[in-house]
């Protein structure tokens, strides 16, 4: 499953890497939109999957970890967790003032992921992806109410946290009431990481339950 995974991870971002050199930014913006039609139903497979700026963090975060630069803190103006969004608004005005005042096409996308690149260098990726990404903010958005996603079989989870250490998101926690691990599927990327290192097979895809407990 892992190795799948980064085969498909790795077929988009050459997809990603042509439709750039193409000089066809928008063809990919518009994937980004029906992913957030996708994401109703089956929750951000967009970010688990398809992101470039994911799928190049895996390997930051790894070479951050081996050199040990990254900490753990989260940087405290971005605690109220609007960040994303000025983000979104910020980019998306750049875009469309420097198109129609500059007559150039600002490469947004690409600024994002170099700045993906310097923030997992210094913070675990959950910063990132929940609170600076201007396109985590409509994902999580649309994501909350996706039909399906990664849920916990609460009756095999013996609250090992395995999956907590394992999740780039920060949307699996064991909660300290019932020893158990819930999962946030606001933030889930339903990337199969937690799923992988279960030792309970406890983490299947399967229909939302959208009452349970945030885990974050
Ligand atoms: S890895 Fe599996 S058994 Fe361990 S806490 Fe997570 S869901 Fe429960
Ligand atoms: S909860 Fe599991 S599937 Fe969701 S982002 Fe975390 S590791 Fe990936």
């Amino acid at each position: 499953m892992k190795y799948i995974v980064t085969v498909v991870r790795l077929l988009l971002l050459a997809l990603f890497v042509f439709l750039i050199v193409q000089g066809k930014m928008m063809l990919w913006l518009g994937l980004f939109g029906i992913s957030l039609l996708a994401a109703l139903i089956f929750g951000r497979i967009y970010c688990g999957y398809v992101c470039p700026m994911n799928t190049v963090m895996v390997p930051v975060d790894w070479i951050a970890k081996k050199l040990k630069i990254q900490t753990q803190k989260t940087p405290k103006w971005l605690g109220k967790g609007y960040f994303a969004w000025i983000a979104l608004i910020v980019s998306v005005a750049a875009m469309l003032l420097s198109k129609r005042f500059l007559h150039v096409n600002i490469p947004i996308l690409l600024i994002w992921l170099a700045l993906a690149v310097l923030v997992t260098l210094r913070y675990s990726p959950a910063v990132f992806h929940n609170l600076i990404c201007p396109f985590s903010a409509p994902q999580k958005l649309f994501g909350r109410i996706a039909r399906r996603s990664r849920m916990v079989d609460e009756t095999a989870c013996i609250g090992c946290k395995l999956c907590e250490k394992a999740c780039p998101s920060d949307a699996i926690a064991v909660t300290p009431e019932d020893k158990k691990a819930h999962i946030n599927i606001a933030l889930c990327h339903q990337c199969t990481n937690c799923r992988q290192v279960c030792p309970k097979d406890a983490i299947c895809y399967t229909r939302s339950q959208h009452k349970e407990k945030s885990a974050v």
